[in-house]
């Protein structure tokens, strides 16, 4: 009889493969006693195994290329620190000379010093990175114990009379860096691990490879048998086996159907976004960091919608000099060609917390309502300033607007344009240039900004619902929070008249509104944001073109009007997969929310 386990789905799609397990590292290993003429011997054992595990880094940068997705190269960053971290690092080799002990015991007992400290961080993204180092630590205690890596066992497999009738799915407790390389080279159908959640990095980094994985499943690896036919669903979520005829055929049938869709999304990169009345509707890229800026491009995008500028920000000990800054707004410009590209000032704090300029500061309580993004931009003109004047600057090179995050009211756009005026100062005085008429928006995110968007108007010249957070703050629901995450309602009523209202109030007014938040690259809300008249989405390339398939088939007319064709029912599945907790509304409900 087929069976089922369930997990987190991440990703896209469905995988129909063979199981390639992978075995965990044990950290319950024996303490073996050293004699003093030993120690030198397994300091340099342990040094060793580091040395290989950062030849391997090395091999997977080599293989990434120059530029890899944003997540992918902060993941190899990440991991790179640690493996030098002293706390984890110096501290095993004094371990294994002080204790007289084996590198294996030293390096567990110091790893469970290192994840003490990671359990009793209260950011869950930073928390969750306590995995990132057990894998490291996993690594090299398989590389001390001799054991074969993913690729040198793939090999020896292949050599094994395995069947090669269908691709590999890869299950494993965790993946381990290392074996992402072999992930990309021996393309793997997709991956599914016991362990992870949406925000740990198997997620992100499924994400970022386009892959179908499934997080979270516990104790999936040792259900497994090896080479045991397999489906990942990333949509349910789930991981399927003992599979017999019907279900087999049913899922050959789904995958045919899903490479013909693929392969139809394809040709649509050369086709405009106009719905069947010819509105036309401008699909922008969100984006990270500025070596994305290609990508996005090549996903066909009209322009940059978003570009978080704050992640310039992280994983450095100060902020980003005016030179360091402009050089990436000016890359993003560049690579635009001449599209327009919108730069989001400093978002930092909450969920994005910038160690550089948190430094010095009290813990706040309650991070997502504490002194970030422009707040604390105006609090810190300096550091505002020297933003501004590097953005100022890039807008000489190409379209650019300058978009203020979490704006509640007028008074925060007085005081930001009182600032871009001085930086503007500055610049004429160094007799370098910019554009004088360059436009400046705000992200209506806050609840207070998005009910009172008449009065901020007159103070703009664009906006951008930020619905991520105007989700968060309008149902008091902390997004990052895991146990909060099924409330977590982007189909509340409450939200879709905040939506709405922005819209027509912009539409009136006669400013440009667009909608940056996740629900833009979600196609379920594709139709339901046009009826609600939006016609400005921007969203991660990856979900560019199953949003423009949907564009294609509206009729945004017909969707505008109150008497007019019924919303398509999202597909409640496949949003549940990214969006928590979607509402069971009925077409109807969602008429009637927002007439
Ligand atoms: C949002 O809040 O919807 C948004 C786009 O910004 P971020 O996710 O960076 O907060
Ligand atoms: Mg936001």
């Amino acid at each position: 009889m087929a069976w089922a386990v369930s997990g987190i789905g991440v990703g896209e799609g469905l995988a129909l493969g063979r199981a390639w397990v992978l075995a965990p590292a044990s950290f319950d290993l024996p303490r073996r006693s050293l004699e003093q003429d030993q120690i030198p011997e397994e300091k340099a054992r342990f040094s060793a195994a580091l040395e290989v595990v950062s030849a391997e880094f090395d091999q997977l940068r080599a293989t990434l290329g120059q530029d890899p997705a944003a997540e992918v190269r902060a993941f190899l960053d990440l991991q790179s620190i640690v493996l030098h971290d002293p706390l984890l690092v110096d501290a095993t080799h004094a371990r294994i000379e002080t204790e007289a002990c084996n590198a294996e015991w030293a390096l567990v007992q110091q790893f469970e010093l290192v994840a003490e400290q990671f359990d009793s961080i209260e950011d869950p993204y930073l928390r969750e990175r306590k995995a990132d180092v057990q894998q490291l630590v996993e690594r090299v205690l398989k590389v001390m114990q001799g054991a074969e890596g993913l690729s040198s066992a793939l090999k020896q497999q292949r050599s094994q009379d395995l069947p090669v009738d269908l691709p590999w799915i890869l299950v494993a407790h965790d993946i381990a860096p290392s074996d992402m390389l072999l992930i990309r080279e021996h393309q793997f159908a997709g991956f599914a691990t016991d362990s992870g959640s949406p925000t740990a990095h198997t997620a992100i980094l499924a994400r970022s490879l386009g892959l179908p994985a499934v997080v979270g499943l516990q104790s999936l690896h040792g259900l497994v048998k090896q080479g045991e036919e397999i489906v990942l669903d990333a949509a349910s979520g789930t991981v399927l086996g003992s599979l017999d005829a019907g279900l087999r055929a049913d899922v050959h049938q789904r995958l045919a159907e899903e490479r013909l869709r693929n392969e139809r999304l394809k040709r649509l990169k050369s086709l405009a976004a106009v719905t069947l009345d010819q509105v036309p509707i401008s699909l922008l890229a969100n984006l990270d960091l500025p070596e994305d800026a290609q990508a996005a491009l090549d996903a066909g995008c009209d322009g940059v919608g978003l570009f978080r500028s704050e992640f310039l920000f992280m994983n450095r000990a100060t902020p980003p000099t005016e030179e360091e800054q402009f050089n990436a707004y000016s890359q993003v410009v560049q690579t635009m060609a001449g599209r327009s590209v919108t730069i989001r000032t400093l978002d930092s704090g909450a969920d994005k917390d910038v160690p550089a300029l948190s430094a010095g500061r009290q813990i706040p309580t309650n991070p997502a309502l504490a002194l970030r993004a422009i707040r604390l931009c105006l609090a810190e003109p300096e550091l505002f300033l020297t933003q501004l004047r590097a953005i100022l600057r890039a807008s000489a090179l190409g379209p650019l607007r300058i978009m203020i995050p979490l704006v509640s009211g007028p008074q925060e756009v007085v005081l930001a344009r009182r600032l871009i005026q001085q930086a503007m100062d500055q610049l004429s005085s160094r007799g370098l240039a910019f554009d004088r008429a360059v436009r400046i928006g705000a992200m209506i995110e806050v609840p207070s900004a998005a009910i009172t968007i008449d009065s901020l108007l007159a103070h703009i010249d664009f906006a951008s619902l930020g619905t991520n957070d105007l989700i968060q703050y309008t149902l008091a629901i902390d997004r990052t929070d895991s146990e909060v995450a099924h409330l977590y309602e982007p189909l509340h009523p409450a939200v879709l008249r905040l939506i709405r209202d922005v819209i027509k109030a912009c539409d009136r007014a006669g400013t440009s509104i667009s909608l940056c938040g996740e629900m833009a690259g979600e196609p379920g809300f594709t139709q339901l944001l046009l009826g609600l008249g939006l016609r400005e989405f921007s969203m991660h390339p990856i979900e560019l073109l199953r949003v423009k398939q949907e564009i294609l088939r509206s009729d945004f007319a017909a969707l505008s009007r109150p008497t007019g064709r019924l919303l398509r029912l999202p597909d409640a599945k496949r949003i549940r997969a990214g969006l928590p907790n979607l509402s069971k509304s009925s077409p109807q409900d969602l008429r009637s929310t927002t007439a």
